[in-house]
């Protein structure tokens, strides 16, 4: 070849840093790069697979479909090689040279945490690949494309470049030959190597051969029977399905031969990378048909809010040769997505039956996805319901409850479902939406995240109970009754109709369109005043959350809201004589009053002024005789 041939490139600056990582920060468990490169192989296995059930090959049609893997500890070296689907030139650059998350920070630097805590975890962020250069010092791809087009040498050191060559002669697939580093010879070991597959590979569903010798055991697990399996093969299989190093947190394999014929085994993982910071999950569950794998990470076989999800499923309905893009809207896909959804669902309820404990943890870990489904799966909304958890008055700290629970001990008369959103459970207890709750014995909800208004906004209601905000304008609580009685206290004498008209009034002429209307209270027990919503989307918590977002510009949430005021609060009846007396200095009470309100709505307030008006009010305190008795 002549040295015009070879083309050097740069890597992409994202790669550059990717491999700079995968070559300076991981020392140990080097052994997942065989892992990585085998589990490409089969990747590649399965694609070569399935094109030749859509058009017939010609091309190297003889070839075996396997892996086969040489050492030579002589050279130091160690070569994987597959029969795969292969690359072109283009895909070569983009695939290796190239990452599909390129541009986000964040993702380096959780790269580079994982990477340090565990390297086991790099095989999540699709840099699988790179991991070559974690035993290699020079690692050289040589591939050629299913159709017989020509083949391609990838050499590179790691560092900032890497070279293409024309690499004539070839067979179809990829050939990965590896020139270990100094202190990395022992993967030229055909015993090493033959230890590594049987701890990681031993599900690929192809032949893995070392020196020549098939080493693993090709099996499809979820089509055997259920008591034939041991724990242990399938921990191991989640393992290799889910790129794992831990155990499942539940697994649920199931079969089925009527409305169709099923075999699906998923597992629900210990960790949820979305909330680790790692970006958008890519769907864990493999379509397959007859053994035969139709669609990887396959976006259509489950829904989205199902993408934390990892196993196979497999349908013996489906015809062998569909295309990806024709599964989108096959109609038995579609039934299939439903039955699955439904099974699991169903399978989740049983569990949360079964082992409280264990569903709460999944449900801290997962929670969030039941609620993306109650927003955005309409057809299992009502389903997914039952699913959820939320703290209440009546709950323990960290111990959410169920709306099943909630609405089991109900007091008699009451028909709606109540529930208040706060940053946490002190800040909520406290806040005056409760007080009411409490002094009639009506428990209910504390959500405590920001979508979860949203979530029971969309639910709407449950077991034909509607479900309720407590800083909704309109709330009517039921009367205490039965057992529930409350302690009689005596209330302080309030303001008269006429006083409390005139101090609302003035209030109002203060805060001017903060608020649309400044009203007496029927359910303030303790607190002076509250903030209340008049709409049932443009919530406090919604507020909060198109805030958090930059969303809120331009918004009139002032509109939105009203105060109530508790004419029976001595604070609120002195303001109702400073309106006379001093009203400069009323202003100040008002407008703190406002602030306060807002604070325990969870709604923000300048800092700034408020701490202004608080040295007045102090200072009056401090020094001046206070102009009323
Ligand atoms: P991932 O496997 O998560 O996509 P990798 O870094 O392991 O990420 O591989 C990057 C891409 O390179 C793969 O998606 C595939 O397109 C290509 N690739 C890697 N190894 C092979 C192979 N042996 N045969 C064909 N393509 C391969
Ligand atoms: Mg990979």
């Amino acid at each position: 070849m002549t040295e015009a041939q070879v083309e050097t490139k740069q890597f992409q600056a994202e790669t550059r840093k990717v491999l700079d990582i995968v070559i300076n920060s991981l020392y140990t468990e080097r052994d997942i790069f065989i892992r990585e490169l085998v589990s490409n192989a089969a990747d590649a296995l399965e694609k070569f697979r399935h094109q030749s059930l859509i058009e017939k090959i010609e091309f190297d049609a003889h070839v075996p479909l396997e892996i086969a893997i040489d050492c030579d500890d002589k050279k130091h070296t160690l070569t994987i090689a597959d029969t795969g689907i292969g690359m072109t030139r283009e895909e070569l650059e983009t695939n290796l040279g190239t990452i599909a998350h390129s541009g986000s920070q964040h993702f380096f630097k959780q790269l580079e945490e994982a990477a340090k805590k565990d390297v086991n975890l790099i095989g999540q962020f699709g840099v699988g690949f790179y991991s070559a250069f974690m035993a290699g010092k020079k690692v050289r791809v040589q591939t050629r494309p299913w159709d017989g087009s020509e083949g391609w040498e990838w050499a590179s050191d790691g560092g900032g470049t890497y070279t293409i060559s024309p690499c004539p002669g070839l067979h179809r697939g990829t050939k990965i030959i590896i020139e270990l580093k100094d202190d990395a010879h022992t993967y030229a070991s055909k015993f090493t190597i033959e230890r590594i597959i049987q701890q990681y590979s031993t599900f690929v569903p192809f032949p893995v051969k070392v020196e020549g010798k098939k080493v693993n055991t090709v099996q499809a697990i979820w089509t055997r029977s259920k008591s034939e399996i041991t724990d242990a093969e399938y921990n191991e299989f989640y393992k290799f399905i889910g790129t794992a190093v831990d155990e499942p947190l539940y697994r649920l394999h199931f079969s089925a031969d009527a409305p169709l014929a099923i075999n699906a085994l998923v597992y629900v993982p210990r960790e949820n990378f979305e909330i680790l910071g790692m970006g958008r999950m890519q769907p864990g569950v493999n379509l397959y048909c007859q053994k035969v794998l139709i669609d990887q990470h396959s976006e259509n076989i489950l829904p989205e809010w199902l993408r934390f999800l990892k196993g196979v499923v497999d349908s013996e309905d489906l015809p062998l040769n569909i295309s990806r893009q024709a599964l989108q809207d096959n109609a038995l896909v579609i039934k299939l997505r439903k039955v699955l959804t439904k099974r699991f669902i169903k399978f989740l309820n049983e569990e949360a039956e079964r082992n409280p404990e264990t569903y709460l943890e999944f449900w801290k870990t997962f929670g969030i996805f039941i609620k993306e489904g109650v927003t955005s799966d309409f057809e299992h909304r009502t389903e997914l319901g039952k699913l959820l958890r939320f703290e209440s008055s009546s709950s323990e700290p960290d111990k959410p409850i169920s709306l099943a629970e909630y609405v089991a001990r109900m007091q008699d008369g009451q028909d709606k479902i109540y529930y208040i959103n706060g940053p946490s459970r002190a800040a909520v207890e406290y806040s005056p939406y409760v007080e009411m709750f409490k002094k009639r014995g009506v428990e209910i909800f504390y959500t405590l995240e920001p979508i979860d208004d949203f979530v029971l906004n969309h639910l709407g209601e449950y077991d034909g109970k509607k479900l309720v905000s407590a800083d909704r304008a309109d709330l009517s609580l039921p009367e205490a009754t039965g057992d529930k009685q409350p302690e009689t206290q005596e209330q302080a004498e309030p303001l008269t109709d006429d006083q409390a008209r005139k101090l609302c009034a003035w209030m109002k002429e203060i805060l001017g369109g903060r608020i649309q209307e400044v009203k007496t209270s029927s359910r303030l027990v303790d607190s002076p005043a509250m903030i209340v919503n008049v709409d049932a989307y443009m919530t406090s918590s919604m507020e909060r959350i198109l805030k958090a977002s930059g969303q809120s510009e331009g918004l009139d949430m002032g509109a939105k809201k009203e105060m109530e005021i508790n004419t029976a609060s001595p604070l609120i009846k002195k303001l109702a004589s400073l309106q006379e007396s001093d009203p400069a200095f009323g202003r100040d009470v008002v407008e703190q009053l406002y602030d306060n309100a807002m604070i325990q709505a969870g709604l923000l307030v300048d800092p700034m002024e408020m701490v202004r008006r608080n040295y007045r009010i102090l200072d009056r305190m401090a020094g001046e005789e206070p102009s009323t008795t």
